[in-house]
Formats: structure tokens, C-alpha cells, sequence
């Protein structure tokens, strides 16, 4: 069993994702490194974590299948007997024209964004409400809040994560259980790092701060609001966007 804090955390082998998995482990934590497909890359990030004086562990699901989630949480409830923190930040992004936009896409962007964070939270849940404590955190979006055309399928699968987190506070509550979503603007990931200069020169134009946000800079929210700090903080949906939108 592992005496220090256990943190999940979904979609960590790049980006954001991987940017918290180091601040956790900044902290001492084991940071459990969910990856889809970038077992190399996850690996990479475990070592990270042993570098800066936590540990790491690449742990591979896809977040959208609910059986893989199964197993994969009884392993660690096996291996580790307990969850502190759950960070849901696996996401994709297939973007397109409404009208244009295929049953399948739409499927496959709401079964990963918000599916995912359903079938991961549930488990995760069980063994939280048996400890009587615990943080779950739901990346979500800006785009969520504002929409963005373009983003139908992903915008509605993050206006779906806020519900879903408001909802879980309600229910974990007398549990000890905070849930919270994080709504990053545009960070600089590779996710953006596709855009083509013009998108980003427009989006450039309408963030007040005038740049991206970075992977780090939304991993400091994160670990924050898993930490005691922050325990009175719960069902909050909390921007983080250089003032794009407020
Ligand atoms: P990213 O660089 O594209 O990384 C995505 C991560 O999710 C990777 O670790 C990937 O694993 C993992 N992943 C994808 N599908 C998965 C699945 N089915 N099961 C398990 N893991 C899966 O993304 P990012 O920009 O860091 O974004 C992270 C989160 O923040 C996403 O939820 C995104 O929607 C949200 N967000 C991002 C921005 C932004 O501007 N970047 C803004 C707002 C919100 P592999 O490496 O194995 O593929």
C-alpha cells in the first residue's frame, strides 16, 4: 500500500495533463499517468516525477471504454488501496462546420471529453466515498462557457463536464468529496499548437493578456484546488483564460 497521496490523472502523457502530473509530483505525490496511445511519452513523464521528488506511474486506458476504466481503477485500488485526487483531463478535439459534422465525430468527441469523465469519476467515486475524502477536478473548457464555432461536439461535451461537476459536488459532498471543473482559454499544447497563424492571430486579438495561457500555468489551479487549502471549494467552475472570457 502507498502511504503518499495517490493522484490519477487522465491524459497525462502530454500538455496539461502532463504539466500536472509534474506539479504533483513536485509535491511528493505517486501520479498515476493515464495515456491513450504514448506509452513512451508517459514513461517519460514517470521519470519526470522520480526527478523531482515524487514517483510516477504510467498507467494505460482508454477513458472511453467503460470496462478498460473498470479494470484499470480495481488495479490500482489492488495495488495502491486508495485515490486522493482524480484529475479528468483526457480530451480531443474534432472540429467542424455543424452542418457538416458526421454522426461519428460527434460520438467519438462526447464518448472521450465527457463519457470518459462519467465512466472515470463513477469508479474512482467508490473508493473516495469509502475513505470519506477526496478531489476530483474536470478539465473542461472556456469553450464550454462561450461556445465557438467550429467546436460544436467539443463545446457541448464541455458545457456537459460543468453540469456533470456540479452535480457530483451535490452528490459527494457529505462524503468529503469536492469536485470542481477548471476552464482553461487557450493554452499552448498540442492541441493549439495545430491552429494555423491566422486562427491564432484571431485568437491572439481577443484574449486581453494578449498570449496563451501555459501547461504550468493551469497545473498550479489544479494542484491547488486538490489541496487542503482548498477543501471548502467545491461545485466551482473556475476560468483560467488571460481575461477571454469574464
Ligand atoms: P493534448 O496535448 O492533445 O493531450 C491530450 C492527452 O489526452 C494525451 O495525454 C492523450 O494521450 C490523452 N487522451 C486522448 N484521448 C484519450 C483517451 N481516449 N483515453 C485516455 N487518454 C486520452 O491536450 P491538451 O491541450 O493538453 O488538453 C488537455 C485537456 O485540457 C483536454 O481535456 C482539453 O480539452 C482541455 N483543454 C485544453 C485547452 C488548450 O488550449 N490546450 C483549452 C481548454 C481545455 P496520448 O498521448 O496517449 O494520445
Amino acid at each position: 500500500m502507498t502511504e503518499k497521496s495517490v493522484v490519477l490523472i487522465t491524459g497525462a502523457s502530454r500538455g496539461i495533463g502532463r504539466s500536472v502530473a509534474l506539479e504533483f509530483a513536485k509535491q511528493g505525490a505517486h501520479v498515476l499517468i493515464n495515456f491513450s496511445s504514448n506509452e513512451a511519452k508517459a514513461q517519460e513523464v514517470a521519470e519526470e516525477c522520480a526527478k523531482l521528488g515524487g514517483s510516477g506511474e504510467p498507467i494505460g486506458f482508454n477513458v472511453g471504454a467503460s470496462e478498460e476504466v473498470s479494470a484499470a481503477v480495481q488495479a490500482i485500488k489492488t495495488n495502491h488501496g486508495k485515490i486522493d485526487t482524480l484529475v479528468n483531463n483526457a480530451g480531443i478535439s474534432r472540429d467542424g462546420l455543424f452542418v457538416r459534422f458526421s454522426d461519428e465525430d460527434w460520438k467519438t468527441t462526447l464518448g472521450v471529453n465527457l463519457d470518459g469523465t462519467f465512466y472515470v469519476s463513477r469508479e474512482v467515486a467508490k473508493i473516495m466515498m469509502k475513505a470519506r475524502k477526496g478531489s476530483i477536478i474536470n478539465m473542461s473548457s472556456v469553450v464550454g462557457e462561450m461556445g465557438n464555432a467550429g467546436q460544436a461536439a467539443y463545446s457541448a461535451s464541455k458545457a456537459g463536464l460543468i453540469g456533470l461537476t456540479k452535480t457530483l459536488a451535490r452528490e459527494l459532498a457529505a462524503r468529503n468529496i469536492t469536485v470542481n471543473a477548471i476552464t482553461p482559454g487557450f493554452i499552448e499544447t498540442d492541441m493549439t499548437g495545430s491552429l494555423d497563424e491566422k486562427v491564432r492571430e484571431e485568437h491572439l486579438n481577443g484574449i486581453p493578456l494578449g498570449r496563451y495561457g501555459k501547461p504550468e500555468e493551469v497545473a498550479y489551479l489544479t494542484r491547488f484546488l486538490a489541496s487542503d487549502e482548498a477543501r471548502y471549494i467545491t461545485g466551482q467552475v473556475i476560468g483560467i483564460n488571460g481575461g477571454l472570457y469574464c
